[in-house]
């Protein structure tokens, strides 16, 4: 039994069109379908915009945890002052045995000191020489 959607007139269940008012029954049914397949595809596109919003913010907050993280690079180097002491230590060292050959050469004895090297690696080239 098909109940008319428009009188309520019980019309048989292969009738097309109400025998009272002449309505279509079958029109009901596919009109309540529409709705329902339209009514997804506007709830679907919200639903799908949102991901690729967090996916851009996922790398975006990713890549700037790596910049942080390579900002915060610098605290291993908070070991490497004892490196940089010794090796600081080690030019110390160097640069004031320089400074004290250039200033011993600056003397005197350090020119008579340094005359005399090279008059011995004068000779010893000359000797190897011969
Ligand atoms: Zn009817």
């Amino acid at each position: 039994m098909r109940t008319c959607p428009n009188c309520g007139h019980e019309n048989g269940e292969n009738d097309h069109f109400c025998s009272n008012c002449g309505a279509q029954l079958d029109a009901e049914s596919s009109g309540t379908s529409v709705p329902d397949q339209l009514t997804p595809p506007t709830s679907q596109p919200s639903n799908v915009i949102p991901p690729p919003v967090d996916f851009r913010a996922a790398p975006g907050a990713s890549v700037e945890e790596e910049w942080r993280m390579s900002s915060l690079g610098p605290p291993p180097k908070r070991k490497r002052p004892l490196w940089l002491m010794i090796l600081i230590g080690l030019i110390a060292v160097c640069l004031l045995a320089c400074v004290a050959l250039i200033g011993f050469s600056l003397t005197d004895t350090g020119q008579e000191w340094f005359s005399d090297i090279a008059t011995e690696a004068a000779q010893q080239a000359t000797e190897q020489a011969n």
